[in-house]
């Protein structure tokens, strides 16, 4: 079944290539990814016929070549920087790479009259929380660049719909995480910040003790909770929001979530269950920006696109980064 092509932006980064197989092995489409390859993998890239096209998402030229070769339908949109404290330190690198460089990608979209857009966004665009679950309607006041650079691309992505009807759906993840289950694509991140990555790698010896951020939080154990969502469910979202738009679907913003908190402690707690061994770890100070507390509210998508996260639990999500890490590739690519 040909449906057209669909440009992936950043497909050879961590969400995207788990996005791109789903698309291309399961959905069915033909898939077009351009991808700097400055954090994305071309070995991310594991399914026949998925075209990659190695250039910047800020060159025009090599967008408007895209557009002008292919015939793009609708563009999934995940190159983005994502350190929030490299945010802090270097904003213009974010306000370039997250809501600026897109810019070409929509004005060729509206040259070539390609009228869908999925954007990844972030719960960060909300900034302190001020209910647990987190409604869309909650306030957006982002506490770093990175969350006001995704928070912009969403206001123009809007302006876009009502100026050139380019629709979109803007899909809020919380903690993404997990790997492919069977091992053979996964999260492959230099540096490494985040929780789950690092509390395996320190299992396997790779680094030395994994450090708590903090243990005097108001919450049940004194860690911080997350909706940790894993990444084959947020690909499935992204298929979904797509079929929705291509539907005539109206443009909206969504959270993608579990609906469920784990603690830093339940988390290394569950690692230790499926690793089978201890966690080296050590407590520090709290780092800065941590909230205690992010839950997903993800009825809307619900809703909207009948998505419901299908993996609620932490275990299977630690045992599918857990074969990630313990597959051929050994939880790394090789370029
Ligand atoms: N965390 C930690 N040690 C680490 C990495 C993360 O204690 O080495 C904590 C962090 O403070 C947060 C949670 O784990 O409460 C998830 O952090 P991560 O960086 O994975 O995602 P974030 O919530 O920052 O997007």
């Amino acid at each position: 079944m040909s449906k057209g092509a669909i440009l992936v932006t950043g497909g050879a980064g961590y969400i995207g290539s788990h996005t791109v197989r789903m698309l291309a092995e399961e959905a069915g489409y033909e898939v077009v990814v351009i991808d700097n390859l400055v954090f994305g993998h071309r070995d991310a890239l594991i399914s026949e016929g998925v075209t990659l096209v190695e250039a910047d998402i800020a060159d025009a030229a090599s967008v408007e070549d895209v557009f002008s070769r292919y015939k793009i339908d609708g563009v999934v949109h995940f190159a983005a920087f994502c350190f929030v404290g490299e945010s802090v330190t270097d904003p213009l690198k974010y306000y370039a790479n997250n809501t600026a460089a897109p810019l070409t990608i929509l004005k060729a979209m509206r040259a070539h009259g390609c009228d869908k857009f999925i954007l990844s966004s972030t719960c960060a665009t909300y900034g302190d929380p001020q209910d647990i679950p987190m409604p869309e309607t909650h306030r957006q006041e982002p506490i770093n660049p990175y969350g006001h650079s995704k928070l912009m691309l969403e206001r123009i992505l809007k302006d876009c719909d009502e100026a050139y009807g380019i629709r979109s759906v803007r899909l809020r993840y919380f903690n993404a995480s997990g790997c492919s289950p069977d091992g053979v694509i996964g999260e492959d991140h230099e540096p490494e910040t985040h929780l789950i990555p690092n509390v395996l790698r320190a299992v396997k010896g790779e680094i030395g003790p994994m450090t708590v951020f903090g243990s005097d939080y108001p919450t049940a154990d004194g860690t911080c909770i997350r909706d940790y969502i894993h990444v084959v469910d947020l690909a499935r979202a992204h298929v979904r929001a797509l079929n929705y738009l291509e539907n005539d679907g109206e443009s909206f913003s969504c959270n993608l979530g579990t609906g469920k908190g784990a603690s830093v402690k339940e988390v290394i707690d569950a690692a230790e269950a499926v690793t089978g061994k201890r966690v080296p770890l050590q407590y520090g100070e709290r780092r800065e920006g941590d909230p205690p507390e992010l839950i997903a509210d993800s009825t809307l998508a619900k809703d909207l696109l009948g998505w419901e996260a299908e993996i609620t639990d932490i275990k299977t999500i630690i045992e599918s980064a857990w074969a990630w890490m313990n597959g051929d590739k050994g939880g790394k690519y090789k370029d």
